[in-house]
């Protein structure tokens, strides 16, 4: 394993900030695979997990088995790392811009298609080699301005020409759900089979540019781009992987999620050996637009009803919200059939609050549909 780091533009005499990748394999040998962890700084399931995953592939490294790329970045976000106010981790914001870590990915497939379109022909291998070269030229050529926008092209730099992509973040109290992009849906059934989640929400072009959409929605936009002249697959499977809520940092749970990415790894030709056959499905996929929030009208002291995993009805009282001065008690309802798969971990709430996530079968919102 060879172990890199890629220095973040200074944002002020005598500070410098870096960013490791752990590299294993070669290129071109089998797959790459790009998994980071904690992009929101505050999210630490994942960097448990990637520790786990760094043991657990050194020793594959050692007994040759690594027969893909795989770019491991165990801690994605150190500017975030070191954002704390009075004892409080701020990880999901960058407190200079206020920009949300996990948006506004830098947009290159126009760039990089005019580059590829003399070179590419009826071979779809050699088109995704050509779009890849490109692509990645285009993201390192980018000027940036700050130390957030040198943190996002290093992070591109490094994943964008992948065939697999892994953002490992969590939610506040959740169970284990995936985020991708609806082209990339039947590559993203397996992995979410390997990995046990609960539900996989499926959006195209959900807003703002998050990380994981950045990586795949390169493919399917050429495909538009270049309609019937060019076959060009949809050659990078990148997916949300949300481990849970923000409290589950535990040996036992990180281990075996590391064991099951291995597992699917193996399955995907990245590991020698046999794999495992497909486990059966955990849950199911679902429009990211019928992934309902539960909002509150009212502030006060929140108390749910009912747990993460818990399939609820459409009018069924998930939480309570106690006003302590009037001694109101307001009801917060699923407006849809689902399963509850989030919810926040504060107790007291202020009006207008999103508290809980019901993930229905149907898309009933529209426009930008991540939350800030
Ligand atoms: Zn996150």
């Amino acid at each position: 394993m060879q172990i890199q780091t890629h220095s973040l533009l200074s944002p002020a005499p005598g500070t410098q900030r870096e960013l490791v990748s752990l590299h294993y394999g070669q290129p071109g040998q089998g797959p790459k695979v790009y998994i980071q962890a904690s992009l929101h700084a505050d999210e630490l399931p994942g960097m448990l997990t990637a520790w786990h995953l760094r043991r657990q592939l050194d020793a594959l490294e050692a007994a040759g088995q690594i027969r893909g790329e795989i770019v491991l970045v165990p801690m994605a976000n150190p500017i975030g790392l070191a954002q704390w106010l009075l004892q409080g981790h701020l990880g999901r914001f960058e407190l200079l811009s206020g920009e949300n870590f996990n948006r506004h990915y830098p947009d290159q497939i126009e760039a990089a298609a005019r580059a590829a379109e003399p070179e590419l022909g009826p071979d779809p291998a050699r088109n995704i080699a050509v779009l890849r070269r490109e692509l990645k030229k285009a993201v390192l050529a980018q000027p940036v301005d700050t130390e957030l926008q040198s943190l996002r092209r290093t992070l591109m730099g490094l994943s964008c020409d992948a065939d697999v992509v892994l953002d490992l973040h969590c939610d506040a109290q959740a169970v284990l759900h995936l985020y991708c992009e609806t082209p990339a849906a039947d590559l993203c059934d397996p992995l979410a089979r390997f990995l046990g989640s609960r539900v996989t929400l499926l959006a195209t072009d959900s807003g703002d540019n998050p990380f994981d959409e950045a990586c795949s929605q390169v493919w399917w936009k050429w495909q538009r781009h270049f309609g019937d002249r060019f076959p060009i697959p949809q050659a990078c499977l990148s997916v949300t992987v949300e481990l849970r809520g923000q409290q589950d940092v535990e040996h036992a749970l990180a281990e075996q999620d590391a064991a099951n990415i291995v597992d699917y790894l193996r399955w995907r030709g990245a590991l020698a050996g046999e794999a495992k056959p497909v486990p059966p499905a955990q849950g199911d996929a679902r429009p990211l637009a019928g992934s309902m929030p539960i909002k509150s009208p009212v502030g006060g002291v929140l108390t749910f009803l009912r747990q993460p995993g818990e399939e609820v009805r459409e009018g069924e009282v998930l939480a309570h919200v106690i006003d302590p001065v009037t001694a109101r008690l307001t009801e917060l309802k699923s407006p849809v059939d689902g399963l509850l798969f989030a919810r926040d971990n504060l107790r007291f709430v202020t009006a207008g609050a999103r508290v809980a996530k019901v993930a229905g079968l149907n898309a009933l919102r529209s426009g930008k549909l991540l939350g800030a």
